[in-house]
């Protein structure tokens, strides 16, 4: 079973990742983790990623998709994976169908969590304001200037993904304002558990 979780920065999606890596055994695919590990390793591939994610862009399409192809075939993956940051453009949803049905996998369920952009805001400004407080370290583009570039770039590049996957019939929609666990419950419902 594979798993795509769309929706806006701060609705969920790594979160409810963890939760199915628990529940399913799946594996959490998440490009921005990997563009991290990329940077942190100091490769020339995250050195160039790293200006372009600190301004809440998107990273080139070619970059994001190769590194999927890289990963999905470890034998971690072999129960599936979850896609989490992935695809962002409606050129990523098309090479990840064309992958998954060039390597004979079944179309995987993806579901959309819901979020409303006011609350949305106001929740990251505020994990924001408490990681500050406590000393927590902060992301690069854990600022506000950022967060609404990215909510931007999510509203004019990869919300075009939610009509896409519709048409397919493919879209599960969720209510990502629900408490977490009511989130995890409605995901595995929409899974068929
Ligand atoms: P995330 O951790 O998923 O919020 O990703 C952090 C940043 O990495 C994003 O703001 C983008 O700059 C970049 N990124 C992650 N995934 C993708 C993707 N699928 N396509 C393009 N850029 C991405």
């Amino acid at each position: 079973m594979n798993v795509i979780l769309l929706g806006p920065p701060g609705a969920g999606k790594g979160t409810q990742s963890k939760f199915l890596e628990d529940d399913f055994g799946l594996k959490q695919l998440s490009t921005g983790d990997m563009l991290r590990a990329e940077l942190a390793s100091g490769s020339n591939l995250g050195m160039q990623a790293k200006a372009i994610m600190d301004s809440g862009k998107l990273v080139s399409d070619e970059i994001v998709i190769s590194m999927i192809a890289e990963n999905i075939d470890h034998p971690g993956c072999a129960k599936g994976v979850i896609f989490d940051g992935f695809p962002r453009t409606v050129a990523q949803a098309q090479a990840l169908d064309d992958m998954l049905h060039g390597k004979g996998k079944k179309h995987p369920v993806v579901i959309e969590l819901r979020v409303d952009e006011k609350i949305l805001v106001d929740r990251i400004r505020m994990r924001i304001e408490q990681a500050k407080a406590s000393g927590t370290p902060l992301r690069a583009d854990d600022n506000e200037e950022t967060l609404l570039k990215r909510l931007a770039v999510y509203k004019e590049q990869t919300a075009p993904i939610i009509p896409y996957y519709e048409a397919k019939k493919m879209l599960h929609v969720i209510d990502g304002m629900a408490p977490i666990d009511e989130v995890r419950t409605q995901i595995r419902r929409n899974l068929g558990f």
